[in-house]
């Protein structure tokens, strides 16, 4: 069975070639809610929603991505995360001009805010631009890097965290991230552990945990499932080359058990990946530069 023989009768939903290969030739892997299926192509193995939501729906849907009723899933449960992250992309780039893609509430600025950082960010929400102007005086647009029409060559480092894979296009904001970076700049992509989200989104643990078999997979706005080999195969692609990844934590937005549960297995996941270079862990964070 290919996606190109099954025919939506939802005329919200289209069918979509896969963004590393261009080609739709891809097996089903998960079915989610509605119409809304994971399928895995077959020439490279990447995972990804078709059919899925026409973009111009999901569009409309992220506008209201961040809005006064779950600011702490952008503040408080990214804090730690966000000042590691911060940390590791100055090791490499220590000031310059930062762009950070799908800013939210700009929570990511707090950990840049020397006078060696000019900050600028973009969202979709307007919620979220209008915080990040206001509380970390970043210049801010409110739409996508495709709209925005920043000069070649703009920015030191352009960070994308947990953001990529609500993009209908990776493959084209990839590129377009390669023509705003400078020519020594650095990418910052922080994405959903793929053997993590494996384990963790569906079957008994999802079922512990959630109360249900299957969480992330049915949710329809989540149009690519990343493995660290098809993100470097999108990377490379987009002409970047992968020059660090660091295993991050999951997303603490849960109880008391669920977080001690989280500290645990993100601990076990650092030593995992210290140890033999494979990562279970709930987020993984990507630097690359632009290749040769
Ligand atoms: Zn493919």
């Amino acid at each position: 069975m290919t996606t190109r023989r099954r025919s939506p009768v939802d005329n919200r939903f289209e069918y979509v070639p896969c963004a590393i290969c261009g080609k739709q030739n891809a097996e089903l892997f998960m079915k989610g809610s509605g119409l809304a299926c994971a399928v895995r192509c077959r020439n490279d193995g990447l995972v990804y929603q078709s059919p899925r939501l026409k973009p111009a729906i999901i569009r409309e849907q992220n506008k209201t991505f961040v809005r006064a009723d779950n600011l702490q899933l952008f503040t408080d449960y990214r804090r730690a995360m966000l000042r590691r992250e911060a940390r590791a992309i100055q090791q490499l780039k220590p000031g310059g001009r930062l762009l950070d893609i799908g800013c939210a509430t700009g929570t990511l600025f707090e950990f840049f805010n020397g006078s060696g950082w000019r900050l600028h960010g973009l969202d979709t929400s307007q919620t979220g631009v209008e915080l990040a102007a206001r509380q970390y005086r970043a210049e801010v647009f409110c739409g996508t890097l495709q709209e925005a029409h920043y000069p070649a060559g703009s920015f030191d480092v352009v960070s994308v965290l947990d953001t990529l894979y609500y993009n209908p296009w990776p493959d084209r904001e990839l590129l377009e991230i390669r023509h705003v970076l400078k020519d020594d700049g650095l990418l910052a992509l922080e994405i959903p552990g793929y053997a993590y989200r494996m384990i963790r989104e569906r079957g008994p643990l999802c079922w512990l945990l959630n109360g249900a078999w299957v969480r992330g997979f049915a949710n329809s706005s989540h149009l690519y499932f990343f493995s660290p080999r098809t993100i470097r195969r999108l990377l490379n692609n987009a002409g970047f080359r992968i020059v660090r990844v660091v295993p991050e934590q999951a997303s603490m937005s849960m109880g008391n058990l669920g977080l001690v549960l989280n500290h645990l297995h993100f601990a076990a996941a650092r030593l995992l990946f210290h140890l033999i270079g494979v990562s279970i862990a709930g987020k993984e964070l990507y630097l690359a530069i632009k290749a040769a």
